[in-house]
């Protein structure tokens, strides 16, 4: 068994993900940089140091994800922290503004194979990403995951009138509305076991997601999910909160 706590991150190749692996890194964990593209996750798992090393994992095809599992247990014998963080703002065209991804998402208009495609790789993904590494996680001495969610699926803020950040959007924030119920749902039947089941919002964060509308820089972005793999035992389990404190679901 590796000597070190080991973390995966998905989708770690940049943005938020990659900030993620480079702090879990400086605090001294082993990090798997998930990246579908092996290519771009040798190359962010160089600018993460310490022990960070790339692992091909595509979130959406079951292939990639056992594959992904096997190395973990042959080559490291265990996995400490599961960062659920991989996620599309909308699925086709690379080159589309944000303002015509959110217009793209209004639920009167959305494509049907474009809201399918996006719950593929933000709710499916993470259920089948979450299942494979399970065994993994009861056997370390850890057992921490952590799903990087939105304050945008709160359905008591996409209630709530005064909220500014009000979007009616059938895709991806429906999507992070049932990554939190997936949230709770793990958390509730792994409650008698070590496993603790998160969900953190990184806030409005400058990536390539939003085509660098945020307001927030990455670092900011990784503090809460940081934060939330690195709970000891003593750590709660099943909450939704960002940098500031507790969310409504
Ligand atoms: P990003 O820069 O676009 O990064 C997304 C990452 O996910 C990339 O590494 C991307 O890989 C990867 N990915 C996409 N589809 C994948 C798949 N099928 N398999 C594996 N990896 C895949 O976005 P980000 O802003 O850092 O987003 C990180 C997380 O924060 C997401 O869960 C997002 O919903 C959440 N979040 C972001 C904000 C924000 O304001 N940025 C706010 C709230 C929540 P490729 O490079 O191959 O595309």
């Amino acid at each position: 068994m590796n000597d070190k706590p080991v973390a995966l991150v998905t989708g770690a190749n940049k943005g938020i993900g990659l900030q993620i692996a480079k702090d879990l890194a400086m605090h001294g964990l082993t990090v798997l940089v998930g990246s579908r593209d092996l290519g771009r996750g040798e190359a962010a798992a160089k600018r993460v140091g310490g022990d960070a090393r790339a692992v091909q994992l595509d979130v959406t095809d079951p292939v990639s994800i056992r594959a992904a599992a096997e190395r973990i247990r042959s080559e490291l014998g265990r996995l400490d922290v599961l960062v659920n963080n991989a996620a599309i703002a909308h699925a086709s065209d690379p080159s589309l503004s944000f303002e015509s991804i959110l217009a793209a998402g209004r639920p009167s208009v959305a494509a049907l194979e474009e809201v399918r495609a996006v719950f593929e790789t933000n709710v499916f993904g993470v259920i089948a990403v979450t299942q494979a590494m399970i065994p993994l996680l009861r056997d370390a001495p850890k057992g921490l995951i952590v799903n990087v969610s939105s304050e945008v699926g709160s359905l008591t803020m996409q209630t709530d009138p005064a909220n500014p950040y009000r979007i009616p959007n059938a895709s991806y924030v429906a999507s992070k509305t049932a990554l939190n119920a997936i949230t709770i749902a793990f958390a509730n039947e792994l409650e008698s076991t070590r496993i603790k089941v998160n969900a953190a919002c990184p806030g409005f964060t400058a990536t390539d997601l939003n085509r660098f509308h945020g307001v927030r820089t990455v670092e900011q972005g990784a503090r809460q999910p940081v934060r939330l793999a690195l709970l000891d035992a003593n750590g709660p389990t099943g909450t939704f909160s960002n940098e500031a404190g507790p969310l409504p679901w």
